[in-house]
């Protein structure tokens, strides 16, 4: 059983338990652990949108192409919150927090006053903006919350062309929603490949030609240097020179961590991110961190890491740290993107690669890039290949290897590689 701390600093005993700022996956998570582990303490959840902790994913996909309703991206119905006795506490924006002890008070902007014991932040990101001229025209969209969502898609219904900045992930999902809505699609990269942050540029060159054979326009090594429009953007201009006729754009060109109440606390923030250790601690003992607003300090140093994955496996670990109990097991990171058909799920970290191993065709789009590091297994990229993905996962997770012969032979069951 938990024994929660509760302390008396002068004449003012802190029984206000755990305050969760940021309610969303992380946070969400975070709360849940926190009474899986037995905690019997207050738990409050504040965040800053009006509704409850809801999914990110499916709004550049399943609900942007209006497939799901914003009631079915909901992470959990507010009786589940009730039944655990977690204060979810929506509308509350953070502006200020105070540490006295271990414990303290935040206050939001509409003055209300939250007193804690232990503290979490669990407070995501906010989409890189765009600096050029005419970027504030209307119909210029950004992609984070559901307010965003439900604009983009309204917007991309009404339009014929679509121009997004930036190939990466949360783009070239939306791009694939467009494309197959009929409208014309244009991604405008600067790098010289796709999703080059997180994928090997084998993956990145068979998402060119996949994107390209259905009918988007992929320009890439190109910047957009501004936009213009009458009240609403019409048109982009490129570092080439030219210029392309528009409806609409969206802007994915990636997050900015919210690290402002972490900088305030005079904790260490490092990386674009709150820097944690694998239990979540930050560098203020008793206040963790977990999600799209850390930076993680590992072996192989800071790593940054987006993803629904990350946000649960972080946010289970900084729940353990607050019971103090030992956190769980070290989950291999995982991660998946639907762009249209095209399924890709990754595990494991392919940075510092120094091989990779085909397994299946390209051409077929189902195939597996498998990486190895000193001939040693360390992820996969798997497009519509779940079988070889999970297998993977297993043989990671497992600690495990998979022989580069064996890797590249699609009649070889990789499962027979997962250790007991
Ligand atoms: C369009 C889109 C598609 C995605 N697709 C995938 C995918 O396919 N696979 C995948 O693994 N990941 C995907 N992600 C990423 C994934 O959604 C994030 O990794 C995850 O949401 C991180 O959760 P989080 O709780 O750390 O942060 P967030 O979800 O950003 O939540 C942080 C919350 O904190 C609140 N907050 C911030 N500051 C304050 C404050 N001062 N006071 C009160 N509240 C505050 C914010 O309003 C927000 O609600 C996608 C993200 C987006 C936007």
């Amino acid at each position: 059983m938990v024994q929660w701390s509760y302390q008396r600093i002068g004449d003012v005993v802190f029984s206000d338990g755990v305050l969760i700022v940021g309610a969303s996956q992380a946070g969400a998570q975070l709360a849940t652990s926190l009474r899986d582990l037995g905690a019997l303490c207050p738990i409050t959840l504040v965040g800053a949108e009006p509704h409850l902790p809801y999914q990110r994913p499916p709004l550049s996909k399943a609900f942007l192409s209006g497939k799901v309703s914003a009631d079915e991206v909901l992470l959990r119905s507010a009786s589940y919150y009730t039944e655990r006795d977690i204060d979810v506490v929506t509308g509350q924006w953070i502006e200020s927090i105070e540490v006295i002890g271990s414990g303290g008070t935040a206050t939001s902007a509409r003055g209300r006053t939250f007193a804690f014991d232990q503290l979490a932040l669990t407070v995501g990101g906010t989409p890189r903006r765009l600096h050029v001229p005419g970027a504030d025209l209307g119909n210029v969209f950004y992609l984070r919350d559901l307010p965003d969502a439900i604009a983009l898609r309204d917007s991309i219904s009404a339009a014929d062309r679509v121009l997004i900045v930036g190939g990466g992930f949360i783009g070239l999902e939306a791009a694939a929603v467009a494309n197959a809505m009929g409208k014309q699609v244009v991604v405008v990269e600067a790098l010289d490949r796709l999703m080059a942050r997180a994928m090997a540029p084998v993956v990145s060159d068979f998402y060119l030609d996949a994107h390209r054979r259905r009918g988007v326009c992929v320009m890439l090594g190109t910047d957009v240097v501004g936009m213009s429009g009458n009240g609403t953007v019409s048109s982009v201009e490129l570092s080439d020179g030219s210029s392309l006729p528009t409806d609409l754009v969206l802007v994915g060109v990636g997050l900015a961590a919210h690290t402002e109440l972490a900088e305030q606390l005079g904790i260490e923030v490092s990386g674009g991110g709150i820097v944690v250790d694998e239990q979540g601690r930050t560098s203020r003992t008793a206040v963790v961190s977990a999600g799209d607003c850390t930076t993680l300090r590992a072996a192989g140093g800071l790593r940054r890491i987006e993803s629904v994955a990350n946000a649960i496996a972080q946010a289970r670990a900084a729940a353990a740290t607050l019971a103090g109990v030992p956190g769980p097991p070290l989950a291999v990171p995982w991660f998946w993107s639907d762009q249209g058909d095209l399924k890709l799920q990754t595990a494991g970290l392919s940075a510092g690669f120094d091989d990779v191993v085909l397994r299946g065709n390209p051409e077929s789009e189902r195939f597996a890039a498998l990486y190895y590091r000193h001939g040693e297994l360390i992820a996969i990229d798997a497009i519509n290949a779940p079988r070889d993905y999970m297998a993977v996962r297993k043989i990671l997770e497992s600690r495990g290897s998979v022989p580069r012969e064996a890797a590249a032979d699609s009649t070889l069951a990789l499962k027979s590689f997962i250790r007991a």
